[in-house]
């Protein structure tokens, strides 16, 4: 079942808008405007309810806005949010683009940032960040901001996704996941269920400590890539070219294993920049008894369907 709701991406967008222009007026907590995030989320709840099913029933970007809703309205990630918009201010003056206004916004989204050019309107330029990013400190938040006035986009990409990876942003993350939980249907597909892969995995490989992402079976049957794990929505998906009776349930296992490897790793930072498939990745992955099995098993699928 999809829900449909109108507004839902519009109000949550205005919200973080008029936090970031309100913020030099506001107190340390603005209750109205935290009152107001609250009492959409709320009404989306109700209406979820009314239509026979609950958040987790609205289209993608509609479910992320409203886990944003929830999620700034609580007192604790409220003061957060309102600090981090301040240290942002802060970093823009010190940095500001080379000509005009400037905005930045913090909200939930798939995406790690998105970038709005000055238009014709003579709209600000706008770097819209993922909520993920308060979890940073000041020099990085200040490096950060400085890179994006200038249109550094290669080194804005890499400190941008080496940060991703480090902890407070997936917690972030998880934590935004976890208000609208995927239903659990959309974990069983027509031969396996990725919720029993999970906990297989997880206890064969990871002594039972991963805290478990949203998990999906993909819209695309890709025989290339078997898996996915995006760091801004915990979410691990799967090709449905998995789901088939000729797919052992262990070879299934293997995908599910290296995509968490990669959750897994990145919850413990190293030293220096950080790319997914890292040397360290490749033997930790390999350490799996049935590596190599499993790697011939799905160079098979691939060539077979290319
Ligand atoms: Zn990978």
């Amino acid at each position: 079942m999809t829900i449909r709701l109108k507004n839902v991406v519009v109000i949550s967008d205005d919200i973080a808008a008029r936090l970031w222009r309100d913020l030099p007026h506001m107190g340390r907590d603005d209750d109205p405007m935290r009152a107001a995030a609250r009492d959409h989320a709320a009404a989306v709840e109700r209406l979820c309810r009314d239509a026979g099913g609950s958040p987790s029933d609205l289209p993608a970007r509609s479910r992320t806005a409203y886990t944003w809703l929830r999620f700034v309205s609580e007192p604790d990630h409220w003061r957060r949010h309102l600090s981090t918009l301040r240290r942002l201010q802060a970093a823009l003056a010190v940095a500001p683009p080379p000509v005009g206004a400037a905005e930045i916004h913090l909200i939930a989204m798939s995406a790690l940032w998105r970038i709005r050019e000055r238009s014709r309107q003579r709209r600000p330029l706008l770097l819209r960040l993922h909520e993920g990013f308060m979890a940073a400190d000041d020099a990085f938040l200040e490096e950060f901001v400085a890179t994006w006035a200038v249109r550094d986009m290669a080194s804005l990409n890499r400190v941008g996704r080496d940060f991703s990876l480090s902890g407070g942003f997936i917690e972030i993350a998880e934590q935004l996941s976890a208000l609208a939980p995927e239903p659990d249907t959309a974990a069983m597909g027509r031969v396996h269920d990725l919720e029993a892969s999970f906990h297989r995995v997880n206890s064969e490989h990871f002594n039972g400590l991963l805290k478990k992402p949203t998990l999906r079976w993909a819209s695309v049957a890709s025989t290339r890539t078997f898996g996915k794990y995006r760091f801004t929505e915990d979410l691990l998906t799967i090709s449905p070219s998995l789901d088939a009776a000729d797919v052992p349930a262990w070879v299934l296992d293997f995908v599910v294993f290296h995509e968490l490897l990669h959750k897994a790793l990145g919850l413990t930072p190293k030293g220096g920049r950080r790319y997914a498939h890292t040397p360290d990745f490749r033997v930790a992955e390999r350490s799996h008894p049935r590596y190599a099995e499993a790697d011939a098993f799905l160079k098979r699928l691939t060539r077979f369907h290319s």
